[in-house]
């Protein structure tokens, strides 16, 4: 089984796409979204449509909640907060009870995925630390958890030691060892922030207990003209083009 994991899209269209397109040449059995489908980007209907085709489990993120009316904004930043606003009135009712409908928390063939933390997936914190990492470890019993939310791509793992450890490789290439666990962050579709401004996306063999992660070049200046054209802040316009 070959699951190609995806998150954080933000309504970039010309990113999905790309990323799509990548996947199907990757012998995927089935992809799986972490959220984060909307918010940022010009195109969150356009994006809802293609994650519900491909992906057989969608997550809900907190900018999909935000853009629902169901989470405040009180604690987003003030241009997420503006493209949240001009999110909440494009989204036509398809997208609303996609949206609406999506778990927060999922366990498929054995793996966990979430969008924040499995600790408290509905408080959106941000594991940022190892300690944290650490601690979210006691809260899903699978190998295996993915999850999204900082738009930075990481490998944490606890081996059969039971020593913590963030696993670094290029691509973040990773073969578990018997016993090992592990916690991955499959980085963003649309709006990468470790300084890269590809498209990123990960595939689990879950067989092998292999992960990649891969990046996906796509029209950045496309998505960034229509983006222009929709009034969006320009920090988030020019943040694309540096993947930060
Ligand atoms: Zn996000």
């Amino acid at each position: 089984m070959r699951l190609a994991i995806i998150s954080d899209i933000h309504a970039n269209l010309e990113a999905l796409n790309a990323v799509l397109d990548d996947i199907s040449r990757q012998r995927i059995d089935e992809t799986v979204c972490l959220g984060d489908i909307v918010g940022y980007g010009a195109n969150p209907n356009e994006c809802a449509v293609l994650a519900k085709k491909h992906c057989v489990l969608t997550i809900l993120g907190n900018h999909d909640a935000a853009a629902l009316g169901i989470l405040s904004t009180q604690n987003f930043n003030i241009p997420a907060r503006i493209a949240i606003e001009w999110t909440s009135e494009q989204l036509d009712e398809t997208t609303k009870t996609f949206l609406k409908n999506l778990p927060l928390k999922e366990t498929r063939h054995d793996i966990s995925f979430v969008h924040a933390t499995p600790y408290e997936p509905d408080m959106w914190h941000y594991i940022s630390s190892l300690e944290e990492a650490a601690y979210n470890f006691q809260f899903f019993k699978s190998d295996f958890c993915f999850i999204g939310h900082t738009h930075t791509p990481l490998i944490i793992v606890v081996n059969a030691e039971k020593e913590l450890y963030i696993h670094q490789a290029p691509g973040l290439d990773y073969r578990a060892m018997p016993g090992a666990r592990f916690l991955v962050n499959v980085g963003s579709v649309g709006q990468p922030r470790d300084r890269d401004a590809k498209a990123c996306y990960g595939i689990l063999d879950a067989e092998e207990k292999s992960f990649v992660c891969r990046r996906v070049r796509y029209e950045v200046e496309k998505t960034q003209t229509k983006m222009k054209k929709i009034q969006m802040p320009e920090f988030l316009i020019a943040r694309l083009s540096e993947g930060r």
